[in-house]
């Protein structure tokens, strides 16, 4: 039986738990995932007019990004596609293990456990702007992003006194948001009554545009003018935007005479920064301008182990290196390997999540939507038969699932590969994952071997001996 997992399903359902029911049956129930393009960066999204399309943009922007980070880490940019007639496929999500996996063999949705999935966090935004998700009690410190740490919590105690402002640089996904709301938690934790706002320098454009069109400059000035901490995250988006530096050049001469803390997160060093005036970028460094640098393998294990285990996930320590070893990019990415692996958990429990399932997970993991899962016929899993056909002719698992082109190591490959499609029953799309061959080429070696299997041939005899260590 072979389960098919999609993914934009729990995109949908994060954002249901987000969004109250009216609107996000209004807008939201009918948003069809169509293709992730732009090396995972960008996802292309269906929906029944352009109307619904403005509409979702213009409210729920943040809701909707956010939700499909979850699973899809890298998506920077959405895209719409426009579908004439209103699709049916998201209508009701209430039954939602149903909704999520589905048997694609014979629909036999009821052999599925029914289970729920944990409710993804809701982001309780107060006026702080803050994310209660982002504190310092679950953020790991390593090499990479110690001395951040530490200057961070001193900030909190005393903030305007010391390095101000604080410039953070880092490439994404490396915990720069994180760290801007944890100093925003704590410093309100400290000072109950310090006015702290955190916004991402995209939102403050907009405010800034439309204080101008609606001529409330002064609100806005007086707005920013007020705040005793700042957090203002991702300023290399005002680069190119005169006005908006203007506005931002004379907010931070204020708070900074008045020693009220600035922190502000960017992509790159000051320095590099193109299309910002000369008179910010001084003054961006007129505290303290800190990286946080990419983590080596010895830190993703300690983070990756951190948060697995934070979620209660049932990963061995060797599955949580691999995740280490192969996604070696960011935390979000890993985040990202994590959610899918959570979801597919709990949806089958009984089903081991092994090697080889986390291996097809990594393969390419940001651009599938459905995902399908193999339900095997025997106890077996597909790892246990490689570590059998590779114990019965002495050869290690990792030449196995190399490109090791030894005769003894393609044979076990046949082998195993007969294995899985006549008694675990995979489909040959999986199999061809789990070695990176194409479909018609695992056909071919099953096909092979399907023709010795007449004969006296030492393979027949090979199976035969190895089918009756698998198959009851
Ligand atoms: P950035 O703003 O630099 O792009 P984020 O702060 O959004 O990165 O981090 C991406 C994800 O990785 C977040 O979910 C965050 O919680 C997580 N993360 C980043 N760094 C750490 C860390 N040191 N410990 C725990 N989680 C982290
Ligand atoms: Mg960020």
């Amino acid at each position: 039986m072979s389960v098919k997992f999609d993914y934009w399903k729990l995109v949908l359902l994060s954002l249901e738990s987000k969004i109250q029911g009216s609107h996000y049956n209004a807008w939201f129930s009918q948003l069809g995932f169509v293709r992730v393009a732009d090396h995972g960066q960008k996802i292309v999204l269906n929906t029944f007019s352009k109307f619904a399309q403005k509409y979702i943009e213009d409210k729920y922007h943040t809701e909707l990004i956010e939700s499909i980070k979850d699973y899809y880490p890298r998506i920077e940019k959405i895209s719409f596609e426009i579908t004439e007639k209103p699709q049916k496929i998201n209508k009701k999500l209430e039954n939602t293990e149903n909704q999520i996996a589905f048997d694609t063999d014979n629909n036999l949705t009821d052999s599925l456990p029914k289970l729920k999935l944990v409710e993804p966090t809701k982001p309780r935004r107060n006026l702080n702007n803050l994310n209660p998700k982002y504190n310092f009690e679950n953020f790991v410190i390593t090499g990479s992003n110690e001395l951040i740490s530490t200057i961070a919590k001193v900030i909190c105690k005393d903030p305007g006194t010391q390095y101000n402002p604080i410039f953070i640089y880092s490439g994404v996904g490396l915990g720069k948001t994180h760290l801007l709301n944890a100093i925003g938690q704590k410093t309100l934790e400290l000072h109950p009554n310090f006015n702290i706002k955190y916004i991402t320098a995209e939102s403050f454009t907009t405010q800034y545009i439309d204080a101008v069109r609606s001529r409330q400059m002064r609100d806005f000035n007086d707005f920013y003018r007020n705040v005793d901490l700042l957090l203002i995250d991702d300023i290399q988006f005002i680069a190119g935007k005169e006005g908006t530096q203007e506005a931002f050049f004379h907010i931070f001469n204020i708070l900074k005479q008045n020693n009220k803390q600035i922190v502000i997160t960017s992509d790159k060093h000051p320095k590099s920064l193109g299309g910002m005036e000369d008179r910010l970028i001084s003054r961006f460094e007129w505290g303290i301008v800190v990286d946080i640098s990419k983590p080596n393998y010895e830190e993703r294990q300690t983070v990756m182990k951190f948060k697995a285990a934070n979620l209660g996930l049932p990963l061995t320590e060797s599955q949580i290196n691999m995740i280490a070893e192969k996604i070696n990019t960011n935390y979000r990415d890993m985040e990202g390997v994590l959610n899918r692996i959570q979801a597919r958990t709990q949806l089958l429990p009984n089903k081991p999540f092994d090697d080889i399932e986390l291996l097809q997970l990594l393969g390419g993991f940001e651009y599938t939507s459905l995902v399908s899962i193999d339900i095997s016929k025997s106890n077996y899993s597909s790892d246990e038969v490689i570590t059998t056909v590779g114990n019965y002719f002495n050869i290690n698992k990792g030449a196995i699932l190399a490109k090791n082109r030894e005769k003894v190591v393609v044979n076990a490959r046949r082998i195993i590969m007969h294995i899985m499609k006549n008694d675990l029953g995979y489909t040959l799309t999986t199999i061809g994952k789990i070695f990176s061959k194409n479909h018609s080429t695992v056909l071919h070696a099953i096909e092979s071997m399907d023709g010795e299997l007449n004969s006296q041939s030492s393979n027949a005899k090979h199976l035969e001996n190895i089918r009756t260590k698998i198959v009851k």
